[in-house]
Parts: structure tokens; sequence; C-alpha cells
């Protein structure tokens, strides 16, 4: 199919490309557009054979279930049963880059949910995403809107690239501002367990519920048999076709083993910006300065699209920390990694393939 491509200026957006893009909504159809954290790729979340063409254009596992987004965080209550815990989130942390799941309601097909009797709801702030959503006059399922098993992408090109040819159209609206994908909190009662982390950090949710619980899964490999609360952590993630190492241990020493990889193998490397002038330019990303958590969120996952995309074998970058935001970049980058961790000491060598 052709995909139209649809260049919206958040800034000062035009009515016309969202009718149309609406339509296409409405008449079940598939558009991808972007929102505060990555690109999502929409259909109507209350049609289940639109939802279904999400997973085909994917490629993406029937039982990993989609968010829905909604225009405003009331609309909520039309899709889930909130409660009043729902509403001290809402008030204060949306619009935004939250995730809520709660039990569906009948509206919502068990094709969005991947059978499961919840959902997970999210409300926007991105004026494109938002107009879109009004405008359709439904609620929108969409995952991030890459090939499954890629980075999530923040650009509109991250989307043509692994979209084009599969959908109806894509709204090309700039750069996510975030660049990882929303934090999701199940609510249990009185509590909140933490499923991905994002840029409402463990601490933020603590302001509203003393009692937040951080799923494993976040930070540790499932076992084999071992089910997660969420469906899609089970699955490989954000991984380039070649491997990526992560590297731990005192600065100087980590940049000495940097210095040295340039010089044995062919390496891409994910630097801070303070190193970048001390290492040799060539297959050099800056993801950011060291300290600048917001920064490496937001070039992340572009970094990994444009690491794949140099002539390496192997991509090193540095392990994060797990305060603050720092455990959004960790869980996302151990995924991509697939938990290869490397501690460097002085004695660290270039042979890492058993860790
Ligand atoms: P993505 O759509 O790519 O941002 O991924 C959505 C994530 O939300 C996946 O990890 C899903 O497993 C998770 N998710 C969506 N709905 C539910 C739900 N009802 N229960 C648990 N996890 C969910
Ligand atoms: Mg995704």
């Amino acid at each position: 199919m052709e995909t139209k491509i649809f260049k919206i200026d958040p800034s000062d957006i035009c009515d016309g490309s969202i009718s149309d893009c609406a339509d296409i909504i409405r008449r079940g159809g598939l558009v991808s557009f972007p929102t505060e954290t990555v690109y999502g790729l929409g259909a109507d979340a209350t049609d289940a054979s639109a939802a279904s063409k999400i997973y085909a254009a994917k490629g993406r596992p029937s039982d990993n279930p989609l968010i829905i987004h909604v225009a405003s965080p009331a609309d909520a209550d039309k899709y889930a049963y909130t409660d009043e815990l729902y509403k001290r989130l809402a008030d204060a942390f949306m619009p935004g880059p939250l995730t809520v799941i709660m039990k569906k309601r009948d509206i919502v097909p068990d094709g969005v949910t991947g059978g499961l009797d919840s959902v997970a709801v999210r409300c926007p702030s991105h004026p494109i995403a938002k107009a879109l959503i009004e405008k359709s006059g439904v609620a929108i399922a969409a995952p991030s809107a890459n090939i499954s098993g890629s980075p999530s992408p923040t650009l509109a090109e991250h989307v043509i690239s692994d979209m084009s040819g599969k959908i109806d159209a894509i709204i090309a609206g700039g750069e996510c501002e975030i660049g990882l994908e929303s934090t999701i909190v199940k609510i249990d009662g009185d509590k909140l367990i933490l499923l991905r982390p994002g840029a409402i950090t463990a601490d933020a949710l603590r302001c509203v519920c003393e009692n937040v619980k951080i799923s494993d899964a976040v930070t540790h490999m499932l076992a084999e048999n071992e089910k997660p609360l969420s469906p899609g952590m089970k699955y490989r993630h954000y991984a380039p076709s070649v491997p990526l190492v992560l590297l731990e241990g005192e600065a100087d020493k980590v940049l000495t083993f940097l210095h040295n990889a340039q010089n044995a193998e062919k390496c891409a490397i994910l630097c801070y910006h303070e190193e970048f002038e001390d290492l040799r330019q060539e297959r050099l990303i800056d993801i950011g300065a060291q300290e600048d958590l917001s920064t490496q969120a937001q070039r992340l996952f572009a970094a990994l699209r444009d690491a794949d995309k140099l002539d390496c074998d192997i991509i090193y970058a540095h392990l994060p920390t797990k305060d603050g935001m720092g455990l959004a970049l960790y869980n996302r980058l151990i995924r991509a990694a697939a938990h290869t961790i490397l501690h460097v000491t002085s004695a660290s060598v270039i042979h890492h393939k058993n860790h």
C-alpha cells in the first residue's frame, strides 16, 4: 500500500491534515503519529480488526497488549473502571508520559488487550496526538511505531524506514521530546506496581501513592518459565543487529578500555559528551553529558539506530545508574544488550564474549 506522509508543525497544527488522518482511523486504518514519548502506531481502539492490523504491520506477538490513548484523563472511564487512585495519578501527571493499567470495560476488544481483562490507558500531552484523538472521536490503540524488536522511533524518518508501505499514513511532526516510552503502572488496590520505568520516576509516583513496588522484570532477566505481569517484558527489544555491551566501572578505567577497544576492534561507542573529544572520531556517538539523563533519554533510540548503521562488529555503551530517570535508561539498555554487562577493571581485556 502507499503510505501518505503528512508533515505537521506541532506549534501550528493544520486541521485539514488531522481530519484526513482521523478519517483513516475511523475507517479502520493505521496512522503513525508523534507523542511526547515516542512515535505511536495508531488504530481505533474499539475496532478489533483495525487493531489486528497493528500486530501485522509491526510483526508483534498477539499476546502483547496495546496501550490505548485518550484525549482527556476523564475519558479513561469510558474504557476502564477508574478509581480514586487513578484520579490522583491523573491530577498529578496527565496529560503526560504515564500509562495506567486498570480493569477494562467491554467496549475494549480482547484483541487490543492480548486477552487480558485489564487495559493500559494513557493521555498524551503532545498537541498532534491530542488533536488526532479528539478528531477521531475514539480512543486510539497505539504501540510504538517500530518493527517489533527494534528501537522505538523518536523521529519521523525512523517510522518511514520501518513502516513505509505497511500502513496508511505517517504524521511527520518532528523529534519526540522525551525519547523513551511512557512509565507504566498497574493499580493493585491501594498499591502501584511499576512495570516499565519512564520519565515519571518511581520517586515522583511515591509523592502520589506511598506504596510503589518496582517489578523485578524492570531490572532483571526473566527466568525461562517466568510469566511477567506485563507480557511485553518477555520479548527481546531495542536490539541492534550486532552485540551491544554495557560498561560499568571507574570513569578513567572505562575510558582507557574504550581507547584500547578502538585500536583492537571495529566498535561503535555511545559515549558521554565529556569523553567525546578524548576518543578517536570514528563510529562515535555523543549520547549527552553524564549527568544529563534527559538528553541521554532523548538520544538513546536514535543512537542505537545510528550505531547499527555503522560498519561495526560491536557497540559499547555505559551502564546507567538506576536513580531517577536513570532507571528507564537502564531498563532499555539492559534489554538492548541482552543483559551483557562488562565490569571494567584495569585488567580488562577485549574478551567479553562469555559475559
Ligand atoms: P508499547 O505499546 O510498545 O509501548 O508497549 C506497551 C507495553 O505495555 C507492553 O510491554 C505491554 O506488555 C504493556 N501492556 C499493555 N497493556 C497491558 C496490560 N493490560 N497489562 C499489562 N501490561 C500491559
Ligand atoms: Mg514498543
